[in-house]
């Protein structure tokens, strides 16, 4: 699939590519998961209304329904040209180019592209890490935010990282990174030693090694891992090579460091700035829902654009997340 496609200039192509993304096997009722519907296209129907034969059913669906695109008056031959673009490209695309790209207003840009977001979050994240595996975790800071989360007077603020003199403003994000796989990142109040334990607990299995920098938020809850490596960053120390024979005279070389969750950082930085500009604090999270999953569906990893945008349809399903006008009506 390349943008030249007639699926992203036709809304009926579009919505028969949905279909098959969507429902493999045919058509499957939304409203209790039957696999008999008939279409309803031609009996006072447009093409895409079909009707669930259940006879206790009997509920009318189309490919949007119970999806993010649900009720959505934009073409899903716009939807389906935003959801690629989102997926392929690196840094992600802002709604002012999506609202002159696809000539709809700016308004309904961001409401899609928000949309769009939440159907790139994960919503049912396994363990990360596991036996023999390594697992990264740090921590960064991103924009200001509007509202101060003020410090409680007894507790030093100790646990930021420099260039941060106000630490009460500044958003801490969190991200954990198995070697070699996923990203998971999160955005918090306050990076606190509860905080970023109850991340780590919630997320890695106990069998990982857990890479991290000197920071004291980590070196409670890394005595619970399989390991626990540091690399002293105040001392421009960032990889460790850690050989050791085993009892075969065989060498294996570990390899300390939290390279891969900088490099990360910097992507996910690099894009806010170069894309998205301004970001309010209480969208944060879903920017980096976007930013996870393109990395978790990296060319490296072998997924192509097309392949990224199908998961993104498959993603949409059970998130209705619809925004409404003031005056009731949906975008
Ligand atoms: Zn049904």
């Amino acid at each position: 699939m390349n943008i030249t496609d007639a699926c992203f200039s036709d809304a009926d192509k579009a919505r028969v590519y949905l279909e098959s993304l969507r429902w493999p096997g045919g058509p499957v009722c939304p409203h209790c998961g039957s696999q008999k519907a008939t279409s309803l296209e031609g009996l006072k129907h447009r093409p895409g209304v079909y009707q669930c034969n259940e006879a206790e059913c009997r509920e009318q669906f189309t490919v949007t329904v119970g999806t993010v695109m649900e009720r959505s008056k934009i073409p899903l031959n716009k939807w389906l040209y935003a959801i690629h673009e989102m997926g392929a490209s690196k840094k992600g695309k802002s709604a002012h180019q999506m609202h002159r790209e696809l000539g709809i207003t700016y308004q309904s840009a961001w409401f899609m592209c928000h949309r769009i977001r939440e159907a790139m979050r994960d919503d049912s994240p396994s363990m990360m890490g596991g036996g023999g595996k390594v697992v990264e975790a740090d921590e960064t800071y991103y924009g200001r935010s509007k509202q101060k989360h003020p410090l409680s007077r007894n507790r030093k603020p100790t646990y930021t990282k420099k260039g941060w003199k106000d630490k009460g403003s500044a958003r801490p994000i969190v991200a954990l990174v198995e070697r070699g796989g996923s990203v998971r990142s999160f955005h918090i109040g306050h990076a606190t030693q509860a905080q970023v334990e109850k991340i780590v607990t919630e997320n890695v299995a106990k069998e990982s090694r857990l890479h991290t920098d000197e920071s004291r938020l980590y070196t409670r809850i890394g005595a619970e891992f399989a390991g626990h490596e540091t690399v002293k960053h105040s001392a421009k120390e960032y990889v460790i090579y850690n050989h050791t024979f085993d009892e075969n005279r065989k060498l294996h070389t570990e390899v300390i460091t939290t390279n891969t969750i900088e490099g990360y950082f910097s992507i996910f930085k690099r894009g806010m700035k170069g894309v998205y500009q301004h970001c309010d604090e209480k969208h944060l999270h879903r920017y980096l829902s976007e930013f996870d999953f393109r990395y978790n569906s990296r060319t490296a990893l072998g997924v192509t654009d097309t392949e990224r945008a199908g998961r993104i349809v498959r993603g949409a399903e059970g998130k209705r997340l619809t925004y409404r006008r003031p005056d009731g009506t949906s975008l």
